[in-house]
């Protein structure tokens, strides 16, 4: 194949193929499985989704986990399914859509043991050894005996060979987090067994030698297999380490499998947020050592966004593919710009979850970098291209926000001339903001990724210091009109819990969010009241205790930052601040202020109790800035007279929401304008449950 013209030379070794047993990647990219929320209920978008990765460059797509046999399910996630001949057509329309811009499928068999509750199925769960479901189901999982795990064997050749038929060129075998049967007979905690599958660590890798062995036999001329398998599980002597256990697993199996997919577990040390893993390849120190112990490719993963550091795993021995979730969701394109000498342009991931608060949530994928995730199919949305413009008409965004950035590169990608307005003296709006917050650095790649392509293009105008009013934005003549004014946070308690303010906020000193991102600071004991239960209260939290205060953090929750268990970092979070010495009183209530006394009422009870503070900091809703909406929209007359044919309000001015539904709802916008309905393609959508 020829080099493109503009690559760098130094990244040629990225587009090397990799034998992998039986077929050969095209180059090192490898997007490992990952899990999206489409799985087997949505199985037209998840091709779609898969297929534009291949579209991209990756040169292998893999699946999420797939379960093998109906006591391996956990709904109500939404994973993968191949329990028989009957999911094969659906896993076609996958294979089919990587394979035609030339990438291997890989699918990701699994048997989830006591990890799967079986809640649909209503299968009795099994585990190594009998115990409780890891869920708090009131369910057991029951020892499997010999006959069980001659069934497990079974499934997994048998699901191996409807695997190949489906299409797919690697089969894997999964045992990479402590979901997994194969894992849990791994982990001496788990497996109390006497007989030849307990006991030795060669006893407890048995089953996954001899399904390893299975499925070569099974599929090996055919498909290569892989093994995902997790290095250290970061608990210490109480689990898998890569300094112990883990040497001797990859030494016993070393040449069995034709490539090693090496991770961490829990799923939330492996996919870590950047408020947690902040640097890319963060999973080296664990996984480096698998190299030196095999033959056979590596792939590893670690948030990979910079073709530098990717070089650098490969050059240093410690990788051979680079693997990659994550960095593939927010850019599909990824492979592809670093081939055509685009790197700049290569939309980074923030490290945010909110990829995995899909999954987690059974709804499918978003990103927050990536609006255009999820959509490929649904929307018929592609991330590098956009229906051209269909007027001269020019048009005015107000507001350099996540969602007046996105809207001003899609417009201007589509052609219109594009002036984008911002009151203040840098763009971005609240990424930029919160990027200051203690571990949001990556939420300014929000900003720079867009506002790094609208400097490069010629039909758009920005304009910085440049606050507009009714006035102003009448007097420009622009035809149409985008109000990406934001939001701001309340000052009055109102929020989930209160929905009238709270009685006494002016006999102490009370800040919002905004107050501390513009600089204000507390001094002395200073009481968070989280009633947003997103990241908001417990980084605040962490500054407040940074800058020398003593903090406690109320919440009417029963934990601390409660929605992040959908990012994976609640407990995580609940750790660091114990550990940073933060108070967390949960499911408490501020019900009241009197001077340095606040009220504070039980949530289940009702009974109220008191303590002091010297400053009270409300994170609890936000307010739309849509007041220039409103007065533009009150006078049509004044809009017809200035020429201006279209007013619309976008992002958090519309309605408050995540980083995610702001740059969303400005893609949504620039896709729509002049064009089809918000809301036409939503009619489309796939309807598993209905005949026909
Ligand atoms: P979103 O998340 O919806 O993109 P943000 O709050 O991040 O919203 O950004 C809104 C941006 O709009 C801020 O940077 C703010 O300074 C800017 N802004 C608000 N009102 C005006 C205005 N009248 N004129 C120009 N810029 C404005
Ligand atoms: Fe990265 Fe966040 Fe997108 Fe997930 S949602 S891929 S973490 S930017």
């Amino acid at each position: 194949m020829p080099v493109p013209y503009n690559r760098d030379p130094r990244y040629d070794i990225l587009f090397e193929p990799v034998k992998i047993g039986p077929v050969t990647t095209k180059n090192r990219f490898y997007q490992v499985p990952h899990c999206n929320g489409l799985g087997y209920a949505r199985p037209k978008s998840l091709a779609a989704m898969r297929g534009m990765k291949a579209e991209g460059g990756w040169g292998a797509i893999c699946t999420e986990e797939v379960e093998i046999h109906p006591s391996s399910e956990i709904s109500p996630y939404i994973e993968g399914r191949l329990w028989d001949q009957n999911d094969i057509p659906a896993h076609r329309l996958m294979t089919d859509a990587v394979h035609e811009h030339g990438a291997l499928a890989g699918v990701e068999l699994v048997h989830n043991g006591f990890h799967a509750p079986n809640r649909t199925s209503r299968l009795p769960p099994m585990a190594p050894s009998a115990m409780p479901v890891d869920a708090y189901d009131p369910v057991h999982a029951r020892a499997m005996d010999l006959t069980d795990i001659r069934n497990l064997r079974k499934w997994y050749r048998t699901a191996a060979i409807n695997a190949r038929d489906a299409g797919y060129d690697i089969v894997y075998v999964y045992a990479g987090h402590c979901m997994t049967t194969l894992m849990h007979f791994m982990l001496s905690r788990f497996n109390h067994r006497s007989d030849q599958y307990g006991g030795s660590l060669e006893n407890r890798v048995r089953l996954t030698r001899e399904i390893l062995e299975d499925v070569k036999d099974a599929v090996g001329d055919r498909c290569g297999i892989a093994f995902r398998f997790a290095v250290d599980e970061l608990l210490g002597k109480e689990g898998m380490t890569s300094d112990g256990e883990a040497q001797d697993v990859v030494g016993m199996l070393a040449e069995i499998p034709d490539l090693w997919d090496v991770n961490i577990s829990g799923w939330s040390q492996d996919s870590s947020t950047a408020r947690f893993e902040p640097i890319e390849g963060y999973q080296e120190k664990y996984t480096a050592f698998v190299k030196s112990m095999t033959t056979k490719p590596v792939v590893g993963v670690g948030r990979f966004t910079s073709a530098d550091a990717m070089v650098s795993q490969i050059k240093r021995g410690v990788l051979d593919l680079i693997g990659a979730a994550r960095p593939s969701i927010a850019d599909p394109f990824l492979p592809n710009k670093i081939s055509e000498g685009r790197t700049d342009e290569i939309r980074e991931c923030i490290g945010c979850n909110i990829c995995v608060s899909g999954d987690n949530l059974c709804v499918p994928i978003r990103c927050t970098q990536n609006p255009t995730m999820g959509e490929e199919w649904r929307r018929k949305w592609h991330p590098e291209k956009i229906a051209p413009k269909v007027s001269e008409d020019a048009v005015l965004i107000v507001g350099s926000g996540p969602s007046g950035l996105e809207c001003a590169l899609q417009l201007a990608n589509r052609g219109y001339q594009v002036t984008l307005a911002e009151a203040g003296i840098e763009l971005g709006g609240r990424s930029i903001k919160e990027s200051k917050l203690p571990g949001l650095a990556s939420y300014a790649r929000v900003r720079d990724y867009r506002t790094n392509l609208l400097q490069q293009k010629s039909n758009v105008e920005i304009y910085l210091d440049s606050k507009l009013d009714e006035a102003a934005i009448l007097e420009f003549g622009f035809e149409h009109i985008f109000l990406a004014t934001g939001s701001h946070w309340r000052k009055d308690g109102t929020g989930r819990y209160h929905h009238k303010s709270i009685s006494g906020l002016d006999t102490i000193p009370t800040l919002t969010p905004d107050d501390l991102m513009s600089g204000q600071a507390p001094k002395g004991h200073v009481v968070i009241f989280d009633d947003d239960h997103y990241y908001m209260g417990g980084v605040l939290a962490e500054k407040l205790i940074a800058d020398g205060n003593s903090v406690s953090l109320v919440t009417p929750a029963v934990k601390a930052s409660a929605w992040t268990e959908y990012t994976l970092e609640q407990e995580r979070i609940q750790a660091k601040l114990i550990n940073l010495g933060i108070e967390i009183i949960t499911s408490q209530a501020v019900t009241a202020v009197k001077g340095n006394k606040l009220e504070l009422s039980c949530t289940y009870t009702g009974k109220i109790e008191a303590i002091t503070a010297d400053a009270l900091v409300l994170v609890t809703a936000r307010n739309a800035n849509d007041g220039l909406y409103q007065i533009l929209k009150k006078s049509p007359e004044k809009l017809e007279a200035a020429g201006i044919k279209t007013l619309e309000v976008i992002g958090d001015a519309y309605s408050p929401g995540s980083l995610a539904s702001a740059v969303y709802y400005g893609h949504l916008a620039a896709r729509c304008f002049e064009g089809e309905s918000w809301d036409a393609a939503l009619f489309e959508g796939e309807r598993p449950g209905m005949i026909g």
